[in-house]
């Protein structure tokens, strides 16, 4: 007989599980699980992944704007340069990644500090990364516009030939 994954747990079950007597299952449907994968979405968001960390290798776990390094116990974040919601074909270029610390990247608790990130303050932000690498947003947006389509699965293959 197949067992359901949803089946429901005794109370027998139930009573030994909390005096520590026994496990119990926590399956996932199998069905669901499978669903979620292997969609252009699943690929391109697994090839977003490997290009951050490409990138962050490229930069040495530093951070570009303040120079706080992994090293140093801070959280390295891959930022991308062109959003990645409006410039699709461009979030899973390394190109278009840099790293950054988790603080100049989003802030968060320094939030209240006068510093700048790059999510709070986009504006400011992209002026630092003109004046840093002057053209590069251009050259990217220009190369972003010679993109038609992309196959997430092609290019996941290609990137894991990168990070290996
Ligand atoms: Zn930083």
């Amino acid at each position: 007989m197949k067992r359901s994954p949803l089946k429901p747990i005794s109370a027998k079950r139930l009573k030994l599980f909390k005096e520590g007597k026994a496990t119990i299952e926590l399956k996932k449907s199998p069905l669901k699980k499978k669903a979620k994968k292997y969609t252009s979405s699943y690929f391109r968001k697994e090839c977003v992944k490997l290009a951050k960390i490409i990138a962050k290798k490229r930069d040495s776990w530093k951070c570009l704007y303040c120079g706080r390094t992994k090293a140093e116990g801070w959280q390295i974040h891959g930022s991308h340069i062109l959003p990645e919601g409006t410039y699709v074909y461009m979030s899973a270029d390394p190109e278009n990644i840099i790293a950054l610390c988790s603080r100049c990247h989003v802030g968060g608790v320094w939030k209240n500090s006068k510093e700048p990130s790059w999510h709070e303050d986009p504006i400011y932000f992209a002026k630092w990364f003109e004046e840093k690498w002057p053209g590069k947003y251009e050259a990217l947006r220009a190369k972003n516009s010679t993109i038609k389509s992309v196959n997430w699965e092609e290019k996941l293959k290609e990137l894991k030939k990168c990070v290996a």
